[in-house]
C-alpha cells in the first residue's frame, strides 16, 4: 500500500451526544475546515485508546484515537509517511496532526494496537479467528512485520501446509480462512482451508451452512472440483483396495488378502449418518497406526499393508492442491 491511502487531513469534530459509552468520550466541537468530512459527521474518541501524552490521532470508521508515532513505526507504511514534512496548515486535532484511515475498521486496530503497544497481548487474549483476521488485515496493509508473521504463523498452526497435519481446529472458519488467504496473500494455508471445508457435508450444514455465501463462485468451483477428485480417489480404493496400479502388490496370500480387502472396505466405506464425509488423510494415517489389525497379518503382509497405506498417503498429500485447481 502506497502512503496515499492515508489522508493527513483536516476533519471535521463534532461533540457526540448519542454514541458515548463507557470507552468513549465526545470531543470538543470544532469547526469544519476542510471538504473531506461530511458537516454532519459525528466522531468520539477512544477512551482505552486516547493516551493524553499522544502525537496523532488516528480516524477510523466515526471514532477517534491518541496515540504515539513512535508506536507506528513499526509500520513501514507509516514510517514512510511519519517521515515526510508535513505542511504547517494541516489540521491539527487535540494538538496532534491527524489521519484517517480509509476502510479499516475499529475492531481490526484495536487488536493490532494491542499488539503494538504490548507484544504480550495474544497470550492475554483467546485468539478468534476475528481477532487474528483483523490483526493479518491491518499488519499486512500497513506492512508491521512482527504482527503479520505472528498471523500468519498463527493461520498455519490451524492450517498447515501438509494435510497431513490437519486437526479439528481446521474445520469452523475455514471458508472464511480461504477469503482472508487471498486477501492477505497467505496461499499455503488454501490447500488445508478447501480440504477442511471438504470433509463438511453441506446437507448437514457441517460448516455452519454458509461456505456457499462467503466464497467466490471461483473457490465454490474449486470446492467442487476438490470434493469430485477426492471421491474418485476414495472410490478408487473401494473398488480395488490391495491392486490398484503402482500400490505394493502382496494380495495372493490366502490367509490375509480377503481380511485385508475387507479391512479397507470398512474403514473407508462413506457412512451416510455422519456430517463429515470420509477424511481420507485422517484415515489413512490412523490405519497405519491400527497396530491391533497390522499385527494380526503375517509378516509379508505386515509389509505389504502398511507400504500400501504409505503410498496412497504420500499421493494424495501431494494431490490436494491440484485437486482443489491451486
Ligand atoms: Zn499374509
Amino acid at each position: 500500500m502506497s502512503c496515499a491511502t492515508l489522508i493527513l487531513n483536516s476533519m471535521d469534530i463534532v461533540a457526540s451526544d448519542s454514541e458515548n459509552s463507557n470507552d468513549e468520550m465526545p470531543l470538543v466541537k470544532r469547526r469544519r475546515l476542510s471538504g473531506s468530512c461530511n458537516a454532519t459527521s459525528r466522531r468520539t474518541m477512544v477512551k482505552k485508546l486516547w493516551f493524553p501524552d499522544g502525537d496523532i490521532v488516528l480516524a477510523i470508521e466515526k471514532r477517534l484515537l491518541k496515540v504515539h508515532r513512535r508506536r507506528l513505526c513499526c509500520s513501514t507504511v507509516f514510517s514512510d509517511m511519519l517521515h515526510i514534512p508535513q505542511p504547517p496548515e494541516t489540521d491539527q486535532i487535540d494538538g496532534c496532526p491527524s489521519v484517517e484511515l480509509v476502510g479499516d475498521t475499529l475492531a481490526d486496530w484495536e487488536v493490532s494496537l494491542g499488539w503494538i503497544y504490548d507484544h504480550n497481548y495474544f497470550q492475554q487474549n483467546i485468539v478468534t479467528f476475528d481477532l487474528l483476521s483483523g490483526a493479518l488485515r491491518i499488519a499486512t496493509k500497513y506492512d508491521i512485520g512482527g504482527l503479520r508473521q505472528w498471523a500468519v504463523n498463527e493461520l498455519l498452526s490451524r492450517w498447515p501446509e501438509d494435510v497431513a497435519n490437519l486437526s479439528l481446529n481446521a474445520l469452523p472458519h475455514a471458508a472464511e480462512a480461504i477469503n482472508l488467504a487471498q486477501e492477505c496473500n497467505v496461499p499455503e494455508i488454501l490447500p488445508s482451508c478447501f480440504y477442511a471445508l471438504s470433509v463438511q457435508k453441506f446437507r448437514s450444514s457441517a460448516d455452519g451452512g454458509r461456505s456457499h455465501i462467503i466464497l467466490s463462485p471461483n473457490d465454490l468451483r474449486r470446492l467442487i472440483a476438490g470434493r469430485e477428485a477426492l471421491q474418485d480417489a476414495l472410490v478408487r480404493i473401494i473398488v480395488d483396495p490391495l491392486t490398484e496400479a503402482g500400490c505394493y502388490n502382496n494380495a495372493f496370500c490366502g490367509q490375509c488378502a480377503p481380511r485385508r480387502l475387507e479391512y479397507w472396505r470398512t474403514r473407508l466405506a462413506p457412512d451416510p449418518k455422519s456430517v463429515w464425509s470420509t477424511w481420507l488423510v485422517r484415515e489413512l494415517e490412523q490405519m497405519l497406526r491400527d497396530d491391533q489389525f497390522v499385527n494380526s497379518l503375517c509378516s509379508d503382509c505386515v509389509h505389504a499393508h502398511l507400504s500400501t497405506i504409505r503410498w496412497r498417503l504420500g499421493r494424495l498429500r501431494c494431490s490436494i492442491s491440484s485437486f482443489f485447481l491451486l
